[in-house]
């Protein structure tokens, strides 16, 4: 009997489009003869619909915008618990709702295995102030940084976060990913023209320090003894850093090297390091771990942890393991393995 596997995507996040890719590949290698795969799209205005609609979305991911009336027709809507035969979810939405605990918490009501990190996990990884605050209590070196809300913008100027950060910042909601929202201040007019980008996604606004130097990407998948991939690192223009633009739209905007041209000794450093923030933020299943390799001393400074990262095959997590051996088809079964293994696990 085939293991029917809930792939979901979608969702209302800026990354909507991402999401269409990496699940139209999931559903394009996932091993056939094994798994029975629906396809279960979530709108950007958050309607779920049906296993045909989804399966248009694939090639069309536009097809809400430009015929809402035929995508988010009642007849299409369908909710998450009339799958009760779905044997395993695989949520592949990236931003909130997907990667942020909600969608978690339904399975979890639902009673049904899924694929990657537990509620808990996905809640604080999306929050990267949260992420931050746990990360270097544990000892992990992050930027400095400082919060900026909605109600105490008024309290912050350029001048006071650069006395304290130094004079280039990045501004960042605090929930979000692909870079959406977060820019690079130098000055007190763009460092304003920043805020009001920022707050346009989030309450809540990280300014941190600039680490002046390249970033680096561990894969790690597993849940009690996770395996790290290599490292791979992002180069990008000079000046620029890895934007939505050079990381989506413009072909020259940024170029991966997979293997990281650093040292073994570095190499091994970063995987460790990668390993120890995985188990630090209580991860399962698998994440993207972001790093900043300061030029200064080679130190590595955490970023981020994604906890649902970019699953097209051109993506970095998948090529990290690539090169590690394990194919994306493998990739997909091991995720699958190891949301059920946690399941049986917790129960
Ligand atoms: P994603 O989830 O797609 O990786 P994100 O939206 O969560 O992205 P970050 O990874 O935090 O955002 O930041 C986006 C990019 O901005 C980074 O890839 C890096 O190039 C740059 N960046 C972020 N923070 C810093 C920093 N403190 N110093 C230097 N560069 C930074
Ligand atoms: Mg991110
Ligand atoms: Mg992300
Ligand atoms: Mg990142």
């Amino acid at each position: 009997k085939k293991t029917k596997v809930g792939l979901i995507f979608g969702g209302n996040s800026s990354e909507y489009e991402v999401s269409v890719q990496s699940a139209k590949n999931i559903y394009e290698a996932i091993d056939k003869a094994k798994y029975e795969v629906y396809p279960m799209a979530l709108t950007q205005s958050g309607f779920m619909v049906d296993l045909e609609t989804s399966k248009q979305l694939f090639d069309n991911p536009h097809l809400e915008v430009e015929n809402k009336a035929a995508v988010e027709n009642v007849a299409n809507i369908v909710q998450l618990g009339d799958y009760q035969d779905v044997d395993v979810f695989f949520p592949i939405v990236h931003g909130n709702i997907g990667e942020d605990g909600a969608l978690q918490g339904l399975f979890r009501i639902l009673n049904k295995p899924f694929v990657g990190s537990d509620v808990l996990s996905t809640a604080v990884t999306m929050d990267k102030d949260f992420t931050k605050i746990i990360a270097q209590s544990a000892g992990i070196k992050v930027a400095d940084w400082v919060i900026v809300k909605r109600h105490t913008q008024d309290d912050w100027t350029y001048d006071k976060v650069s006395q304290k950060l130094g004079s280039t910042v990045f501004i960042k909601p605090s929930n979000q990913g692909s870079s959406v929202g977060i820019s690079k201040a130098i000055d007190e007019e763009s460092f304003n023209k920043g805020l009001a980008e920022a707050f346009e996604y989030d309450d809540k606004v990280l300014v941190e320090e600039a680490i002046n130097g390249v970033e680096i990407e561990v894969a790690v998948l597993g849940n009690e003894n996770p395996q790290a991939s290599g490292v791979g690192q992002i180069t990008t223009p000079e000046g620029e850093f890895y934007s939505y633009e050079n990381k989506y739209i413009d072909e020259s905007g940024a170029t991966l090297a997979i293997p990281a041209p650093i040292s073994e000794e570095l190499t091994e450093e970063v995987r460790a390091e990668a390993l120890k923030v995985y188990d630090i933020l209580e991860c399962s299943g698998l994440a993207r771990v972001d790093f900043m390799l300061q030029n200064s001393d080679s130190q590595i400074v955490f970023n981020e942890l994604n906890a649902l990262p970019g699953f097209t095959n051109i993506s970095m997590y998948p090529k990290l393991f690539e090169l590690a051996g394990i194919t994306y088809p493998d990739l997909i079964d091991h995720l699958i393995s190891y949301a059920k293994e946690r399941f049986d696990h917790k129960k």
